[in-house]
């Protein structure tokens, strides 16, 4: 082998048994857990611990403590553990029997081979241990834990001993009741009936001497729980329970885990009060309670520290008081109590969703659209707002345009304006003459002068009616829509215009509609509409060189539109021109503006009618407006 090259294999091996090492490692973490499990295997120290239960080990609320201490101390322990569970079910009786046979077997059990540590939950078997320790165990350190500071038995402690103790305060745990339920007049308090459960009747009603008179206690400790039940179902108003133990009842029925407490919430029709958070969660209102988490901490703590070889009568606890009010939401609800009774730094759980949290992005959403929408639509209302005064501006400017265009037509029309003027004004002057001379006779005919004034008064009033037209015509009025009726419309536009048709020997003919023809319009510029096409049509008549010069109007109805159609014997309109006839400043005659059909279109479709020009097969132009007819 080369130099090289075992130096590569000398590398290659110590890379391969770094990577074995590496994988042992991962290994052994992945199969076993956290750190405390790898240094739990390097030790290899084996740890027995004895727990030992005061009524069983489902007995609520020493069962919660338990678990959790098991589960705490498991996951803490850098050993193996060995736990053995035992149970001192003598707690449960009141005439318990000898305890000499239980002794006896865990003496046997633990002969040569003690366990570690001994974990007492609760205070009968906390008793016990005290009581039994020398005979079993008489080096095995203990911690007497989950007990009531009141229920321990301190002459007996030894140096092998550490005690988590627990302080319950009645008077706060009352306190609360008042404080969420001012009105509360009586507590009934149920419990059961084993020494342990009587010993708290005595110390609950010493503790709460101060609330004397506030309160009137009522004790279902000698009650069977199936009529605790029922007197839970009927409690006066005012009333609330409190749980306190619920072990064995008054038949020496054993209650274990949470369902009699269970079965009372179901049937009670008061609130339920208890300071132990095991019962809190399902049942109870809630407010101070004492917290599984720190009594099992300072136990575990306590355990982990003496199984490294500490000794115990150094590691010493305070009773450890009730920890912050915590309430459940569905109970403060479901009795009415105000989250603002709750004293400050109180939590408050099981807080059912709202519709907003379950909902809350589906209700953004649809706010977002609702939103959006509203802003669409105020967007719409805006711009028909806008569009309303551009209509309204645009009308005005039509009338405006419709007004000038009006004086230019009445402009073209003058000189026959004046002749039909002058020819009444003739009349009446010849005929006032002619009644001058007569009077002077001797016998005057009366009767004639009578005729002649009569003539005098006919063309004076032809003459105010030529006037009347004009004025109507040329006078300045915005856009103004009312019911019309057409024929008469048109009847008053053609008088404007006969005396030119007449100076220009042209027949004018009008044939109106036998009905009448109402529609929505205003007449004046529905008037120059008429006038504005005549004047084209004697223009278009004027130009040319027929024998038969002619302009007809006439009106009539189709289907629901009420037509003005206006003919004329001109040479008609350029096939060329007939499409732009309608645009502004379009006009072939030399003098032309181009406005006038320009105008009759803006004014037409203004009445939502509709106007079209063709040549006629016999020569000449036809222009037909239509407007909606309304009844
Ligand atoms: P103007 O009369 O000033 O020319 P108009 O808008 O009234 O403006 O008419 C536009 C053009 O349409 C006219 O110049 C003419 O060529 C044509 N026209 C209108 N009416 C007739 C008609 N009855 N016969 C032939 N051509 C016509």
């Amino acid at each position: 082998m080369s130099r090289r090259s075992f130096i590569a294999s000398v590398r290659s091996r110590t890379v391969v048994a770094a990577w074995l090492g590496l994988g042992l490692l991962l290994a052994s973490c992945i199969l076993s857990g956290p750190a405390a499990a790898v240094e739990r295997s390097l030790r290899g120290e084996l740890k027995r611990v004895l727990i030992l239960h005061s009524f069983g080990r489902e007995f609520r609320p020493w069962s919660e403590y338990a678990r959790s201490i098991k589960a705490e101390l498991e996951r803490q322990s850098p050993w193996p553990l060995d736990v053995q569970e035992h149970t001192l079910l003598s707690a449960r009786f009141n005439n318990p029997g000898p305890e000499a046979p239980f002794v006896d077997y865990l003496g046997s059990l633990y002969q040569g081979k003690p366990p570690d540590i001994v974990l007492s939950i609760g205070a009968p078997a906390a008793r016990f241990v005290q009581r039994y320790r020398a005979k079993l165990f008489p080096e095995t350190p203990a911690v007497l834990t989950v007990v009531e500071q009141r229920l321990v038995n301190r002459l007996d402690l030894t140096d092998n001993d550490v005690v988590v103790s627990v302080r319950n305060d009645f008077v706060a745990a009352f306190e609360n009741i008042l404080k969420l339920l001012p009105g509360t007049k009586t507590v009934a308090v149920v419990v059961g009936a084993s020494p342990l459960e009587k010993f708290w009747i005595d110390e609950v009603k010493r503790e709460l001497k101060p609330l004397e008179g506030r309160l009137d206690l009522v004790w279902y400790s000698d009650l069977p729980f199936e009529e605790i039940l029922k007197r839970a179902s009927a409690l006066p108003p005012h009333t609330v329970l409190f749980w306190g133990l619920m072990s064995v009842d008054a038949a020496g029925v054993v209650h274990e885990g949470d369902i009699a407490l269970h079965r009372l919430h179901a049937v009670a029709n008061a609130p339920i009060f208890s300071y132990q958070e095991p019962f809190f969660g399902n049942a109870s209102v809630g407010g101070p309670m004492h917290s599984v988490a720190e009594t099992s901490s300072k136990t575990v703590s306590a355990a982990i520290r003496i199984l490294g070889g500490e000794k115990p009568a150094r590691i010493k606890y305070e009773p450890i008081g009730f920890g912050s009010p915590k309430y459940d939401w569905r109970e403060l609800q479901r009795w009415g109590i105000s989250e603002s009774s709750l004293p400050l730094g109180s939590e408050i759980l099981f807080r059912e969703p709202t519709v907003w949290d379950r909902y809350s992005w589906q209700m953004l959403l649809i706010a977002a659209v609702i939103l959006i929408q509203a802003g669409f639509i105020s967007g719409l209302l805006h711009e028909r707002h806008r569009r309303q005064l551009a209509e309204i501006e645009s009308r005005q400017r039509l009338a405006e345009l419709a007004h000038a265009n009006r004086y230019a037509a009445v402009g073209e029309l003058t000189t026959s304006i004046a002749h039909e003027l002058n020819q009444p004004l003739g009349s009446i002057l010849t005929n006032a003459e002619t009644a001058e001379l007569m009077l002077k006779a001797t016998s005057p005919d009366i009767n004639e002068i009578r005729q002649i004034l009569a003539d005098i008064r006919r063309d004076d009033q032809r003459a105010s009616e030529v006037i009347r037209r004009l004025r109507s015509v040329l006078k300045k009025r915005p856009f103004e829509i009312r019911d019309t009726e057409l024929n008469d419309t048109v009847r008053e536009a053609i008088g404007l215009v006969t005396s030119v048709a007449d100076g220009r020997r042209i027949t004018l003919a009008y044939a109106p509609a036998a009905v009448e023809l109402n529609v929505k319009g205003d007449p004046v510029q529905l008037q120059q509409v008429v006038l504005n096409l005549i004047i084209n049509a004697l223009d278009a008549v004027s130009d040319a060189d027929m024998k038969k010069r002619e302009v007809s109007v006439s009106t009539g109805r189709a289907g629901s539109h009420a037509e003005i159609r206006i003919a004329d014997t001109g040479s008609g309109i350029a096939a060329g021109d007939l499409a732009n006839i309608f645009n502004p400043f379009f006009t072939t005659k030399p003098q032309g503006m181009g406005m006038g059909l320009a105008i009759v279109k803006t004014i037409v479709e203004a009445h939502r009618g509709t106007i079209a020009a063709e040549n006629q097969p016999s020569g000449g132009a036809l222009f037909t407006i239509r407007l909606p007819i309304i009844h």
